[in-house]
């Protein structure tokens, strides 16, 4: 038995590095990986402008407590600029985001003015107040973002007010996904008595796309040596990774275990976890492939744990290690000693702060657990029981 750290740490060793970068569309760059560092090639903003709309001026000109009476010399809207140099006395007009005129430091809000014919009467404010300064967001020159960030919308936002039409992304890793097993039937299709209906590749399609990556279907292979092997070579020849599930339990552990030592390489893991076991690695030429177990949850909990890092790892990401946090047990918990355990958990908080219970049965078949389950309860190897108020570890699904 291997602890799962030991596991994740041997596959994400065997990826070397990440797909090769391509520029894509901003639009098209929600979620994907920055490949090189983004430095500002300007600052943003890149002048002195207004945060308010009203009269730009010179703070000497105001009197601290009382009302100055000063000229309006013109309008500025956003987009235009200002030619000359605003004077002693004059007040200019101007929009939010319309660049400062030279000579003026201050903007009092039109809130706090009020027009006389060509004049305006304006309150003192703060010397400087109501000015966005040059660079205050970001400075020339400055790495804004890192290779390795995953694009969110603030992301895309930023890189386009630099004035970047694309990004520099890595490839999305493509995941062949086939289903093993004589008693799988596709989805939509008769079923004969003895037969199950597929779950596993439409759960691993979507972890997988949600991971990052491009799903491509390789569809339900029997337990047959040869239509298993041709299969899994054309998958590894289209593919960066191929996940299967089932048939790498006890008495289908030989077939996939021939195949995949003709055509790459293949270990199996007994990993000391609960629900996972068995699991196996390999390669199939150049491609990584991961053997899922068949049980419904057991899948999708090892995809989570082992396969998730490695896509991440090969979309360029640099931060592989999902999120989590503390709540308190809500029900009584077993827990083996030895072992991490996964329970599938529904965690809220109350007036009490983060509480978790679990979703009732936890059977690695019980695929309804996981639908219950708004997150993972993550139970380290040295812990036992877990009593009503103890502190567990959750992890949000
Ligand atoms: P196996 O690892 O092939 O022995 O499968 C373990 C259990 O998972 C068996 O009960 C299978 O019927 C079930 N199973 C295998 N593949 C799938 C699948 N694609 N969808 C749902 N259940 C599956
Ligand atoms: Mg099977």
């Amino acid at each position: 038995m291997i602890p799962v750290a030991d596991g994740q740490a041997r596959i994400l060793a065997q990826v070397i590095r990440p797909l090769t970068p391509e520029a894509v569309g901003l639009t098209a760059g929600l979620g994907r990986v920055l490949a090189r560092d983004v430095a500002a090639p300007f600052d943003v903003p890149p002048a002195d402008n207004s945060a308010v709309d009203g009269y730009a001026i010179r703070a000497a000109d105001l009197v601290a407590g009382g009302r100055a009476r000063l000229r309006v010399v013109s309008d500025l809207a956003a987009g235009s600029t200002f030619e000359g140099a605003l004077a002693s006395g004059d007040a200019l007009r101007i929009m939010t985001g319309a660049p400062m005129p030279a000579g003026a430091d201050t903007v009092v809000p039109q809130e706090l003015a009020e027009r006389e014919n060509g004049d305006v009467r304006l309150n003192a404010v703060a010397a400087g107040a109501n000015v966005r300064a040059r660079g205050e967001d970001v400075r020339a020159g400055a790495v804004v973002l890192r290779a390795g960030t995953v694009l969110r919308p603030q992301e895309l936002g930023l890189l386009a007010s630099l004035g970047q039409g694309d990004a520099w992304v890595h490839a999305r890793p493509r995941v062949a996904l086939l289903s093993t097993g004589d008693e799988v039937v596709e989805p939509g299709l008769p079923r004969k008595p003895g037969q199950i209906y597929d779950a596993n590749r439409f759960s691993l399609h979507g972890l997988v796309e949600a991971a990052g990556a491009v799903s491509v279907d390789f569809g339900i292979v029997p337990d047959v040596r040869d239509v298993l092997r041709a299969r899994l070579l054309e998958a590894g020849e289209s593919a960066d990774v191929v996940i299967t599930s089932g048939g790498v339990s006890v008495g289908l552990y030989d077939l996939v275990k021939q195949v995949l030592g003709e055509i790459g390489g293949i270990d199996f893991w007994q990993v000391a976890m609960q629900p996972g076991r068995p699991f196996a690695v390999g390669k199939i030429g150049e491609s990584h492939f991961f053997g899922l177990p068949g049980n419904p949850v057991a899948s999708m909990l090892c995809f989570l744990l082992f396969v998730r890092p490695a896509l991440w790892k090969l979309a360029g990401r640099r931060d592989l290690e999902p999120p989590r946090f503390t709540a308190v047990a809500a029900e009584p918990m077993t827990k083996k000693p030895g072992r991490r355990e996964f329970k599938r958990g529904i965690v809220r908080f109350t007036e009490r702060g983060w509480e978790v219970a679990t979703t009732g049965p936890q059977g690695s078949g019980i695929l309804s657990s996981m639908v219950l389950a708004n997150c993972l309860i993550v139970l380290e190897e040295p812990r036992g029981d877990v009593g009503v108020g103890d502190v567990v570890l959750v992890e949000l699904l």
